[in-house]
């Protein structure tokens, strides 16, 4: 079972945003930005590009609606995408609030993030989402 599979089973804490039948969308624990947020798929697979078309094309369009309601509550110009996936072996996108190109620098994370602020942001975006 991956980390984010415990976390999907509620074994491990994290700081929900989203979830379907299918997706599960929460915050990195360590932040290249404020709002930074990661969308699983529910089943496990590593390498994104092993998941069959049809949940692959589910998974974006859950990621879209993830990143509209993140652009909608933090302040930002776009919200960017990328996905590395060489630190947990259960496929994964990030989503990134950006202001600039800097704010996507996977080198310079947030290490320690303040708990409070991130249990802000988490209910933020929630509440955006559920908006829709
Ligand atoms: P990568 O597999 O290279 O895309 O990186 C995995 C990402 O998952 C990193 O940005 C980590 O900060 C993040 N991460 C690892 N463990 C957790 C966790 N328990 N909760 C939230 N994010 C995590």
């Amino acid at each position: 079972m991956t980390i984010f599979s415990k976390i999907i089973a509620g074994e491990i804490p994290s700081y929900k945003i989203a979830e379907n039948d299918r997706f599960f969308a929460f915050l990195d624990i360590n932040p290249v930005n404020w709002g930074h947020t990661l969308v699983v798929p529910k089943t496990e697979t590593d390498y994104i590009f092993d998941i069959p078309d049809a949940e692959l094309g589910e998974m974006m369009v859950f990621a879209k609606k993830v990143a509209t309601a993140l652009k909608s509550a933090m302040p930002c110009r776009k919200i960017g995408v990328t996905v590395l996936g060489l630190e947990v072996p259960h496929a994964h996108i990030h989503l990134v609030p950006l202001q600039k190109e800097g704010d996507m620098d996977f080198r310079n994370k947030i290490s320690d993030p303040d708990p409070a602020r991130m249990r802000e942001i988490a209910e933020k975006v929630s509440a955006a989402f559920e908006a829709e």
